[in-house]
């Protein structure tokens, strides 16, 4: 069996602040500390903190005291401010590439635009970004959804989730300016998406099998599950390495490994590994080719 590690894969440096902060506030904080729905969509890594005794809870007013940790993914200002009248004290691991599209959002309502914004209604971040410019945003994912967007002849804007597909972006964007020719278009799929996806993209078509390292919770890992999946056909998305299962190989495959921005590197080791003893138990010599990449760093956060 060969592996292939996709150049970009596993965690981003929104994600590697974000856990950073939580586990520095575990440290140092000395009253209850609770984190706003899951620091990241990890089941790993919410797992870990809750055995660093931060537990995640579903609304601000459930929590009587102490700490409250923003997610990476941000919140709407109306929980940090309720937050702040509850006495709390509030760590805000926000991604800053998060932060830009709240701005960016609050400066089109602030000109009045009608905002349509490309994501999954019931997702943290893009909640999180409707309560910036709440009676400006129209949530919209499907394609069908379109057509009952509302008709203006006024300024129109779109933005995105920072997680969707690339292309899938781009087969909206044309869709949209048929119906509206005066659309400003903000591009706001973060970098981090990007490079995953492109990278997967570059080596899914020669691959047998792709593996997606990533929670089902995680946007970015089931988009790039499907990503892969439309150049590779047996493309699957697992947790960990006790889910990749032994049927989907004969042993001598090229497999193609990508992982989720919300990752951590040692899930995409075991899950390598796991391959690794598949292949051998099945007489082949499996070998691992990995791209490496340039550490990521944050660009254009204005
Ligand atoms: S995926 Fe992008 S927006 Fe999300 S935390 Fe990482 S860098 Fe930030």
């Amino acid at each position: 069996m060969e592996i292939f590690l996709t150049e970009y894969a596993g965690v981003c440096v929104g994600v590697k602040r974000a856990i950073k902060m939580a586990h520095r506030t575990a440290e140092e904080s000395s009253g209850p500390i609770f984190v706003l729905h899951e620091i990241v969509h990890n089941t790993h890594v919410v797992n870990d903190l809750a055995n660093r005794g931060v537990h995640s809870v579903d609304d601000v007013s459930e929590v009587k005291g102490g700490t409250l940790i923003i997610s990476a993914h941000g919140v709407s200002p109306s929980v940090i401010h309720e937050a702040k009248s509850r006495n709390l004290d509030v760590v805000d691991t926000t991604c800053p590439l998060v932060s830009k599209i709240h701005r960016i959002v609050k400066a089109l309502a602030d000109k009045n635009y009608t905002i349509l914004l490309l994501g999954e209604k019931s997702h943290d971040e893009v909640m999180g970004v409707q309560g910036h410019a709440e009676d400006h945003i129209h949530i919209f994912h499907r394609k069908e959804e379109i057509p009952g967007l509302p008709m203006t002849d006024g300024p129109v804007a779109l933005v995105s989730q920072t997680t969707q597909s690339i292309k899938y972006f781009d087969e909206i964007l044309e869709l949209l300016l048929k119906r509206y020719p005066q659309l400003e278009v903000h591009n706001t799929i973060c970098d981090a998406t990007e490079k995953r996806q492109t990278s997967a993209l570059a080596i899914a078509g020669n691959m047998d099998v792709m593996i997606t390292v990533g929670s089902m919770s995680s946007a970015n890992s089931r988009r790039l599950q499907e990503v892969a999946g439309g150049l590779c056909k047996a493309s699957y998305l697992v947790d960990q390495a006790s889910e990749v299962q032994d049927g989907w190989f004969s042993g001598g495959e090229r497999v193609g490994v990508t992982a989720g921005a919300s990752t951590p590197d040692y899930l995409i080791e075991d899950v390598i590994q796991k391959l690794k003893e598949i292949s051998s138990s099945k007489g082949y010599s499996p070998s691992v080719i990995r791209n490496e990449s340039a550490e990521e760093e944050f660009i254009e956060v204005h």
